[in-house]
């Protein structure tokens, strides 16, 4: 296929990066010429219209970058009026409302995966500007009908990751993410995207990773003094388990042994490839004998049972604590998030888990989140409980003592302002 007269940009950002991994490599498959940018897309977009290409732009959405993405798609939709743009958006948050990114001002939405999506919308639009009629033929998108209302196509089949490769080698454009083990989880958290988006998890074969890990060796050997390698999995030590909370220590022994072969530091159960608190077991901790890092990143998310069970969480206080001990008792420091604010929690549960935090002080790290409803899951339309203010004190203590890092009351007014602007009309009821 002829992409002379083509340009596919790809915005990058610091929050939505490792997906342009996936993205770019599987443009490399077909042979897709594609262009990273980043900062200002008015003049790249001009300058490539101006010149008779015509051009994709695509990005990926989380809610995090939700304003700036508006920003942008703004910016893009003042500018440019033309047919020989296609303003592309994928991602969490785009997967799970498209009709908010829709009525912002992007032209499709892809649903779930883009490996295949992506690629098969560039082709269609490679040969002529695209239309409704085209568009109802891809699998895996959303878009807007001539009445403007939001029409979905039908599913696109899960990818089978062994197949696509998660970095781009492209010299000009080289992106190498942490290595994605796996994609999609067994469990079902009321506050998670990731089963929702991506449904019970599929594994990245051990062979696979080594054949990345070797690229990995000889794209970073000559240009740092020690190679890391990360993971991306959304429960690293559930990777190739066979039923559900229930490791398969053999694979994972496999997996350690035969990458640890190679001159690399390897980072496992760290973010982001972070644990469940019942996975960690006597068992299970000894795998982490040939692993760098010394500190093991846990969900433990409430210190109150009733949250957990409200979470759908499906591990208890105690599976925490008994994680907590067993790492302690190994010599790895636990790293342990946990959210507040989750809707119906109650100020005795707040400080249920406030409590639990300061008995961690100097033997683990918290990192406190407050929570933030995110599409496409159960709890999209729950907003958060609003903190008393002997909370936020408390809160304030907690972190001036070095208990808890990160900004939670940055992040909590972020969060505010965020799903204020989203729907202000929940938000003034509430
Ligand atoms: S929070 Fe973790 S365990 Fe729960 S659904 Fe999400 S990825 Fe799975």
């Amino acid at each position: 296929m002829d992409y002379s007269n083509l340009k596919v940009f790809l915005y990058w950002d610091k929050y939505t990066w490792y997906a342009l991994g996936a993205l770019s490599a599987s443009l490399q498959k077909h042979q897709i010429p594609y262009e990273v940018i980043k900062g200002n897309v008015k003049q790249p977009i001009s300058k490539a219209l101006n010149t008779d290409y015509r051009v994709i732009y695509a990005e990926s959405s989380r809610s995090w970058t939700i304003e700036a993405l508006k920003n942008r798609l703004k910016i893009i939709k003042k500018a440019f009026t033309s047919a020989d743009i296609l303003v592309v958006v994928g991602g969490p948050h785009a997967t799970g409302v498209p009709e908010e990114i829709l009525n912002m001002g992007g032209d499709v939405v892809v649903i779930g995966e883009g490996e295949e999506t992506f690629p098969h919308l560039v082709k269609t639009f490679a040969q002529k500007p695209i239309t409704n009629g085209d568009l109802e033929t891809i699998p895996g998108i959303a878009y807007l009908d001539q009445y403007k209302t939001v029409q979905r196509t039908k599913r696109r089949p899960s990818i089978d990751l062994d197949s696509y490769c998660p970095y781009s080698d492209n010299p000009k454009f080289s992106i190498h993410p942490p290595i994605e083990l796996m994609r999609g989880c067994a469990f079902r958290c009321r506050f998670c995207q990731v089963p929702y988006m991506y449904g019970n998890p599929r594994f990245r074969s051990i062979k696979n990773i080594e054949t990345i890990v070797k690229h990995y060796i000889n794209h970073f050997k000559p240009i740092k003094k020690t190679v890391d390698i990360r993971f991306i999995a959304p429960n690293s030590l559930g990777y190739m388990e066979k039923k559900r909370g229930i490791p398969n220590v053999s694979r994972l022994k496999e997996l350690i042994d035969c990458l640890t072969q190679y001159d690399i530091r390897l980072f496992f159960g760290t973010f982001p490839s972070e644990v469940r608190p019942e996975y960690i077991t006597e068992e299970t901790i000894s795998l982490f004998e040939k692993i760098s890092n010394n500190s093991i990143s846990i969900g433990f998310q409430s210190g109150s049972d009733n949250i957990l069970t409200n979470m759908r969480r499906e591990h208890t206080v105690q599976d925490g604590l008994a994680a907590f001990e067993i790492m302690k008792s190994h010599g790895y420091l636990p790293v342990f998030d946990f959210i507040l604010g989750t809707p119906s929690e109650t100020l005795s549960a707040q400080w249920e888990t406030l409590d639990l935090v300061r008995q961690f002080q100097g033997k683990a790290l918290v990192r406190l989140h407050y929570f933030m409803p995110l599409p496409g899951t159960p709890w999209q339309d729950l907003i958060p409980v609003p903190l008393s203010s002997e909370i936020l004190t408390e809160i304030g203590r907690l972190a001036k003592a070095k208990i808890i890092t990160g900004e939670f009351v940055k992040q909590m007014n972020q969060i505010e302002k965020l799903l204020e602007s989203r729907n202000p009309q929940v938000l003034s009821n509430s």
